[in-house]
């Protein structure tokens, strides 16, 4: 078995630490954008009350992206006059940035005034303060803002790191049910899902009232090949005839499978007599054109195989087994007749 093993961000997926995204205080990142350095200073000294509230001063609005792109705020306090870019368009562009959208921004405003209220929160503000406010209340705001943004930023994380589980769980899933329908030697589908997937055939040919064929094939004098060059090259053999027979059946709901030891075989939903004998003398011709010597075959200097075809239109009361029966009288047939050969039922 080769499952990879699932180890927690051993996928390729970038997976935030949800650790990282805790809802602590010492977190908190408060960007200030405003031109007038002494308004910085004062935030900056009503903030170093709580030691745990970072705080990072932009005085030049063409910056403030730029410098909210680097420290990562978990808040932005926006003045709105400012020579140049004016304020609203700054909360616009935050409310643009795909790394900013979400960040709370709290407008600074030098005016308790209802139509600039009414911008600032139609440009996409979530609070509004008018300079300066207290200390005590503005690290409450900062605080507040700060601590929904970490717990959204928190969920979202959780969310991704979900998803990305469950389609982990998905992929082993589906590698698990690859490997339970495949033959390990020759990677085609085993005894086990060859079975299923005759029977589907069966059901669905016998409703749709269409013709359903099978292949069965042995390699001829294999046991004298195996005594001959050894089981390693042996197994080699089955590798590349398996890998030949399935490149021959190349329609979609064509199947390959180990039927087991040196046998194969491969359904044909709707084909009928004439196409199986067709697709089987194809095969036969393909492996006997790989030159593979066996000094011990009794058909002649390179290895061969013997094909029995069957092809049925499936009626009530009847089942897969006697397609699978057919084919393998047709096998013996061809066996009996001298090998390296087809028979079709
Ligand atoms: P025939 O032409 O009548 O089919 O003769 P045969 O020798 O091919 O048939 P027989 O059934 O006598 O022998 C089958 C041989 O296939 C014997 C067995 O060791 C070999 N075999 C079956 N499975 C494997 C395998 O996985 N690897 C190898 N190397 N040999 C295998
Ligand atoms: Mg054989
Ligand atoms: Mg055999």
């Amino acid at each position: 078995m080769n499952l990879k093993k699932m180890e927690p961000g051993s996928n390729n997926l970038v997976e935030p630490d949800l650790r990282q995204l805790s809802i602590d205080d010492s977190r908190i990142m408060v960007l200030l954008v405003d031109d007038q350095a002494i308004i910085g200073e004062a935030v900056r000294r009503a903030l170093l009350v709580d030691p745990n509230i970072g705080f990072h001063y932009c005085a030049d609005p063409e910056q403030a992206v730029l410098a909210a792109e680097h420290t990562r705020p978990t808040v932005i306090l926006q003045d709105l006059v400012m020579p140049g870019t004016d304020g609203l368009t700054l909360v616009r562009e935050y409310r643009m940035h795909p790394a900013l959208r979400e960040v709370p921004i709290i407008v600074l405003s030098t005016k308790e005034e209802s139509a600039v209220k009414s911008a600032s929160f139609t440009a996409g503000a979530n609070d509004y303060l008018v300079k300066l406010p207290d200390s005590i209340e503005l690290i409450a705001r900062v605080r507040y803002h700060s601590r929904s943004y970490m717990r959204l930023q928190q969920r979202d994380a959780a969310y991704r790191a979900l998803r990305n589980s469950q389609q982990r769980l998905l992929e082993t899933n589906l590698e698990l049910q690859r490997l339970t329908h495949s033959d390990g030697l020759t990677g085609l589908s085993n005894r086990r899902y060859f079975d299923e997937y005759l029977t589907a055939e069966w059901r669905r040919a016998e409703r749709e009232r269409t013709e359903l064929g099978m292949l069965m094939i042995d390699v001829d004098n294999f046991k004298s090949y195996n005594d001959t060059y050894g089981h390693v090259r042996g197994d080699d053999v089955l590798k590349q005839v398996a890998t030949t027979i399935q490149g021959v059946a190349n329609r979609p709901a064509d199947l390959t499978a180990r039927f087991g030891g040196e046998e194969f075989a491969i359904v044909l939903p709707s084909s009928s007599p004439g196409g199986v004998r067709l697709l089987a003398e194809r095969v036969r011709r393909e492996i006997e054109l790989l030159g593979l010597p066996h000094s011990g075959s009794t058909t002649g200097p390179v290895l061969t195989i013997s094909v029995g075809g069957a092809s049925v239109l499936p009626g009530s009361g009847g089942s897969a087994t006697q397609l699978v029966e057919a084919a393998d009288r047709a096998l013996y047939r061809a066996k009996n007749d001298g090998r390296n050969r087809v028979v079709v039922a």
